[in-house]
């Protein structure tokens, strides 16, 4: 399966393998109800899980919990974003002091207007 590292917004919204950043789909063991004959598994229905179910990337194998695939307020996850001091200065709103134009104090190095150098090509 090719690595998919498109940020979930749906049902996995904040999920991410943290081995190898795949994103969708996984497999995970959930909970619900299902509909069950003699011959076999007809439907399931109200599916859900929790942090604690067990979950496996099918990209690369990882298995955990699903709190381990959370991504939820990791600095990096949060968009490029600036803004202009009244002294003329930039300032990075979103802490990435590990930026290229980041000085390790969240002024921001990049010349030109922009509010988000990243987002510049
Ligand atoms: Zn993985």
């Amino acid at each position: 399966m090719e690595k998919n590292a498109e940020p979930n917004t749906n049902c996995l919204q904040d999920i991410e393998c943290p081995k190898c950043g795949h994103t969708s789909p996984m497999e995970i063991v959930v909970r619900s109800w299902a509909r069950v004959y003699d011959d076999g598994v007809e439907e399931t229905y109200d599916t859900e899980w929790d942090e604690n179910s067990r979950i496996h990337c099918l990209n690369c194998g990882h298995r955990g919990n699903v709190f381990a695939f959370v991504t939820e307020g990791e600095e990096d996850d949060l968009p490029c974003e600036r803004v202009k001091e009244y002294n003329g200065t930039w300032s990075c709103v979103n802490d990435h002091t590990g930026c290229m134009w980041n000085d390790g104090h969240n002024q921001c190095g990049y010349k030109g207007e922009s509010l988000s150098p990243l987002g510049d090509d």
